[in-house]
C-alpha cells in the first residue's frame, strides 16, 4: 500500500502498488465526478433522443434513396 494525496481535495488516500487509472484522485472524488458526468449525460433527454436522431438519419437517407436500417436490425 502506498499512499499519495487526493489532486481534487487535497486528503490522502491508499491505494495498491499501481496509481488507479482514474489518476491520483480519491474514491470519494472519483465518485463525485461520476455523478457529474451523470448529471450531463441527463442533458440528452431535454434534446432529442439518441432514438429521434436515428429515426431521422433513416428518413433523411431513405429520402435521398439509400437504405439505412440502424446497425443492429439490419439482416446480415
Ligand atoms: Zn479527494
Amino acid at each position: 500500500m502506498r499512499q499519495i494525496a487526493c489532486e481534487s481535495c487535497g486528503k490522502s488516500f491508499e491505494f495498491d502498488e499501481e496509481l488507479p487509472r482514474r489518476g491520483p484522485i480519491c474514491f470519494g472524488c472519483h465518485l463525485r465526478t461520476i455523478r457529474l458526468g451523470f448529471t450531463h449525460g441527463k442533458e440528452d433527454f431535454h434534446g432529442p433522443t439518441i432514438k429521434e436522431r436515428q429515426d431521422l438519419q433513416v428518413a433523411q437517407a431513405a429520402s435521398a434513396g439509400i437504405n439505412a436500417a440502424p446497425v443492429g436490425t439490419r439482416w446480415v
